[in-house]
């Protein structure tokens, strides 16, 4: 008997391309990809516009099980954590384990008005920022297009919330496993698939060049975050190891092209450390970096990651370095901490490898 595939790893084309290949009507690859991601259904049997034969026939081909909930953990902000072991992992006593985060970003009358999914395309990372959790331990494999869209489907059934956005911010640099998230951001992009707008998914890269040229010649359906974390060549290279062959003056280059051609800002993501780069100095580089960029910079508070030496900046340190920007004409904004106490906040998923399956509680209303 034939090993049966992952469904989530195909976009609708290559479904249509298989279909044909085995005498399937044309249109149902778009009936099958509307009960898979605007349904959520999980069984042929269930499709009930299919043939009972086109069923049966597929029920052969296709595995909709890619993963398997590990633990969940949830924030007194809201934030939810979600760790997942993979298939290749679930035999595997090591404990390979992937996490994403469904992070509260609206309030309307005290409730939660909307969420934002942040997803990992990795299980570790090879750029090893020297901030992160998620570099330390050793890198472990690149995840397959099916493993990323599962994160956002599981997610999406275990809380019965429908995201308004989607960032590519968790474990790994998305770029370095490229042809796997490329095709995850077509399905999410998908109007037949999860529907999500260009501007409602962020990918987010440490700034591998090579790549990044690839990702504006494709035309992924998405916006771009970009992590600076400093305009300085000497701190960066400092922080981003990866910064020292991929130098600011040809990511400046890169990103100028990204914006002339897609006409959408990048975002720059500035982890402001204490006395490393949150000096007024550095705020004025960092300006001057973006003075002739369509950008705007999130400046985000540090998360502590035991073992490693860095601070938080202090607020006051962290206003006026935003005001040194905002006296330049920069879109500059804060983004609010969120999932500390669990470990789910930026820079520290992949802290907690196997933990026990902490209680599940309600999640908070949505407006
Ligand atoms: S910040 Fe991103 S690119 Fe850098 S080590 Fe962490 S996951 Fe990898």
């Amino acid at each position: 008997m034939e090993t049966p595939l992952y469904i989530y790893n195909y976009t609708q084309n290559q479904l249509k391309m298989m279909f044909k290949q085995w005498d399937l009507p044309a249109y149902t690859s778009k009936q099958v990809f509307s009960w898979i991601y605007q349904k959520q259904v999980m069984d042929f049997n269930q499709m009930t516009n299919l043939a009972q034969k086109t069923q049966s026939f597929l029920k052969e081909k296709f595995t909709f099980n890619c993963a398997e909930l590990h633990a969940k953990q949830i924030s007194e902000d809201g934030t939810v954590k979600y760790l997942w072991k993979i298939p290749s992992s679930l035999s595997d006593t090591s404990s390979e384990v992937i996490e994403s985060v469904l992070i509260p970003m609206g309030y309307k009358k005290k409730a939660i008005s909307r969420y934002t999914a942040c997803v990992s395309t990795q299980a570790g990372c090879k750029i090893k920022c020297k901030f992160c959790a998620t570099g330390i331990p050793r890198f472990a494999q690149n995840l397959s297009t099916a493993e990323i869209i599962m994160q956002i489907l599981e997610m999406q059934r275990d809380s019965q919330i429908h995201f308004s956005n989607v960032v590519v911010m968790g474990m790994g640099e998305p770029l370095d496993n490229y042809e796997a998230t490329y095709q995850a951001m077509k399905i999410l992009n998908d109007t037949d698939g999860i529907n999500l707008g260009r501007k409602r998914i962020t990918i987010s890269s440490s700034g591998l060049l090579e790549p990044l040229k690839r990702f504006i010649h494709d035309d992924w359906p998405t916006s771009l975050a970009i992590s600076l974390h400093s305009a300085n060549t000497v701190i960066r290279n400092s922080l981003i190891p990866i910064a020292r062959t991929n130098s600011l003056e040809q990511l400046k280059k890169i990103i100028r092209k990204y914006t002339f051609v897609r006409r959408l800002p990048v975002t720059f993501e500035y982890i402001l450390l204490k006395n490393i780069n949150d000096q007024i100095q550095d705020a004025e580089q960092l300006a001057e970096y973006c003075r002739d960029l369509l950008c705007k910079i999130n400046l985000i508070r540090y998360n502590p990651v035991p073992s490693l030496p860095f601070e938080s900046s202090d607020e006051t340190q962290i206003q006026k370095f935003k005001a040194v920007l905002k006296s330049k004409g920069l879109p500059v904004f804060i983004r609010e901490r969120k999932g500390l106490d669990i470990s789910a906040a930026c820079g520290q998923l992949g802290l907690k490898k196997l933990i026990p399956n902490s209680p599940t509680t309600a999640l908070p209303s949505i407006t």
